[in-house]
């Protein structure tokens, strides 16, 4: 059916002005300052934006929704998940493909696909991950690639499970490099972390609160500067998942300096929430956490104030949703198997506007550029998706700046126990959500087509 959104205030990275938008089929076709509904085939369906911002489709460039990860498996699926991602603005996802290291990588990347197809609401694409390089792998890699997978995914951390040897990273930065596909790195060091939570335990220092002590700051600095060295050793372009911290962020900073080509992306957890919350009572600090951890709260100033200037790229969350009861609390007796999240997929944009916008630390063209604009161009999605232009698909939020709640387990999509974020303020929410010209969501509520979703073919543009 065709849409037209009529007297909205449009807002992209760059610009802001009123407009109305005709979109026939799955693509924008028409933006003008006005256009009269009258003139437009029978059955095109009218939606009101006066009062309200209309965004271009958010883009989440981190999510994990099919997860084996210590002994258990994410709680999400992807009709779940992409309930959660509309409800709150999203519209494209790019999921990390994580296989275990004795799992071929095609075999992986089909099962990782098969997953999102049929069950998909939102448009999605993967981050192929890179735990094993021996020479008889590396063209399946390729074979990856030419399929619409055009950037990579590694881990400094989580030793003897997924962390490459340097002998294999500089291997694979070598092959991406070649093949113009940007590398992700989780960047903290596998063999340090290691060394401290085996300290740790061993002191009787078994709470989730002893999380962050075995990954302090310092250990994800050395993991990003440790990446840029050989992207500026191989030309490779890089891009840090989840920086948490003003160390981190100078360690990508300084090797930008010296000409690496790296990107820095940083997760809503971290702008809000802050190292305290894994110290909490009852083993609830479990619900928070997360690699690298919440930090000191001094921190979240550095983040977005690296929004602000733009050299933060982008707000991810790393979405990856394990409930309390029954997955969480299989690290009761020791912090190392908790497993990894903090559920933020629905959370994401309300948290950016509430915390970002209303509160005067970034400008909405800037929420725009992190959440959509920047990771449709760092992974060669630009201008399908982040842009509201003629001829971009039909994604888009109409957005009520005004709408005031707060956020709740009850009002969230995703399949966990909790909400990280319960009781909290909420400022602004996505009134209606489309996906290439179709609404999927409308005041937090999914009214789309399950299955709809379709897989976005990339072409290496590094
Ligand atoms: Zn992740």
């Amino acid at each position: 059916m065709p849409l037209l959104i009529q007297n909205g205030r449009v807002i992209t990275a760059t610009d802001d002005y009123q407009a109305d938008i005709y979109c026939a089929g799955e693509t924008i076709t028409r933006i003008e300052p006005s256009i009269d509904a009258k003139s437009l085939p029978p059955g095109t369906e009218v939606v009101d934006a006066t009062g309200q911002f209309v965004f271009p489709g958010f883009i989440d460039p981190h999510v994990h929704i099919y997860l084996p990860f210590m002994g258990t498996f994410a709680a999400d699926d992807y009709a779940s998940a992409s309930r959660a991602a509309l409800a709150g603005g999203t519209t494209t996802l790019i999921e990390m493909i994580c296989p275990g290291p004795a799992d071929q990588p095609w075999d992986a990347f089909e099962l990782w696909r098969s997953k999102a197809q049929g069950l998909a609401a939102v448009d999605y694409t993967f981050h192929m991950s890179v735990v094993r390089f021996e020479p008889g792998v590396r063209d399946q890699f390729r074979k990856i690639v030419g399929a619409g997978v055009a950037s990579f995914k590694v881990f400094l951390a989580y030793k003897g499970a997924l962390n490459l040897t340097d002998e294999d990273l500089f291997a694979t930065m070598k092959l991406a490099r070649e093949l113009g596909v940007i590398v992700t790195a989780h960047c903290e060091n596998a063999d340090a972390i290691d060394a401290l939570q085996k300290a740790l335990l061993a002191a009787g220092n078994t709470g989730p609160e002893w999380h962050g002590p075995s990954r302090p700051p310092a250990v994800e600095a050395d993991g990003v500067h440790h990446l840029c060295t050989f992207a500026e050793l191989l030309g490779t372009h890089v891009y840090t998942v989840h920086t948490s911290c003003d160390e981190a962020v100078r360690a990508a900073l300084a090797a930008r300096y010296r000409g690496v080509n790296v990107w820095i992306e940083s997760v809503i957890p971290h702008f809000v929430l802050d190292e305290t919350c894994a110290e909490r009572p009852n083993f609830e600090g479990a619900k928070y956490v997360m690699s690298p951890p919440l930090r000191a709260k001094r921190n979240q100033e550095v983040l977005w104030n690296g929004v602000k200037s733009r050299a933060i790229s982008t707000i991810a969350t790393d979405h990856a949703p394990f409930s309390f009861r029954g997955q969480k609390d299989m690290g009761k007796d020791g912090f190392t198997r908790i497993p990894n999240g903090i559920p933020s997929i629905q959370e994401r944009v309300d948290l950016v506007h509430t915390h970002g916008v209303a509160a005067e630390r970034v400008t909405l063209n800037t929420m725009v550029d992190a959440c959509s604009t920047q990771a449709a161009r760092l992974f060669g999605l630009y201008p399908r998706k982040g842009a509201i232009q003629v001829g971009s698909d039909a994604d888009l939020v109409v957005y009520d700046p005004a709408f005031r709640s707060t956020f709740t387990k009850a009002g969230s999509h995703s399949n966990v126990d909790y909400n990280a974020y319960e009781g909290w303020d909420r400022v602004g929410r996505a009134r209606v959500v489309t996906v290439r010209g179709a609404i999927q969501a409308r005041d937090g509520k999914f009214v789309g087509t399950i299955g709809r979703g379709r897989f976005l073919e990339r072409e290496p543009t590094h």
